[in-house]
């Protein structure tokens, strides 16, 4: 198995606003735990999304949306702990915590979209966060990696040779990684909704049963 002879089982996460979790996140995290032969792949909703508005439901919503989206799949988990979390949704602080927890020695790596690497510039402490993890870079249809120069040195000194480097060293690699393109986005789901519009087929089916129950995003046609 992955990092037995090594700091252990990486800890691979992928962090979002998931308002509301949809197919697109789902899928990516399954793509990242096959093809890294890893036994889970976790999912973190932030709790105040520092770099955007604020979502169309609570975060306590949002966080109950992922739990039943992973409910089924074994090798998908969630973690509350930024939802629980009495502080503001910072990568930074998560990457801290996660590496507490998992001592020096342990893989740790951070999914994020080619749409959120390309901001990462911007987020609080951004050049900590290499020393914690590495940065796996996942494609998504509609945003093409075009880095600003700052980003591509970056991205260029940290560059993973392999995936086995992300499997082996702690921290310090950056990965882009081809998926299967799924052009979907929560906001289009959330827009459907807001239309009375089904998003089935987008979302699993419990999440959109929780957004009808519920009447998230506008929907109102029980
Ligand atoms: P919104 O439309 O509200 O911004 P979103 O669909 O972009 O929602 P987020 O919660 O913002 O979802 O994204 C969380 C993470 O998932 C980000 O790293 C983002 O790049 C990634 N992601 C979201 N949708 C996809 C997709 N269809 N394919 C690949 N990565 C995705
Ligand atoms: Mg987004």
């Amino acid at each position: 198995m992955a990092g037995a002879e090594t700091g252990g089982v990486p800890f691979v996460f992928m962090g979002g606003t998931f308002d509301p979790i949809h197919n697109g996140h789902l899928r990516t995290a399954l793509e990242i735990q096959q093809w890294l032969e890893i036994p889970e792949v976790c999912l973190i909703p932030s709790k105040v999304p520092v770099h955007r508005d604020e979502p169309g439901c609570t975060s306590e919503q949002r966080l109950a949306m992922v739990e039943l989206a992973v409910a089924d799949e074994p090798s998908l988990t969630a973690d509350a702990r930024e939802i629980r979390s009495d502080k503001p949704s910072y990568s930074l602080l998560t990457l801290e915590s996660l590496r507490q927890e998992l001592g020096p020695q342990r893989p740790l790596c951070m999914v994020m979209g080619a749409d959120a690497y390309m901001t990462l510039s911007r987020w609080y402490q951004w050049e900590r966060f290499i020393d914690l993890c590495h940065i796996l870079v996942v494609t998504r249809p509609g945003y093409e990696l075009d880095l600003d120069p700052e980003m591509k040195r970056f991205t260029d000194r940290h560059a993973a040779g392999s995936k086995q480097e992300l499997l082996s060293l702690p921290a310090g690699k950056v990965l882009i990684h081809e998926l299967t393109p799924l052009g979907i986005s929560a906001t289009q789901v959330r827009q459907l909704a807001a239309q009375g519009q089904s998003p089935r087929y987008l979302i699993p089916d419990s999440v959109w049963d929780y957004i009808q129950t519920n009447r998230l995003y506008g929907f109102n046609r029980l």
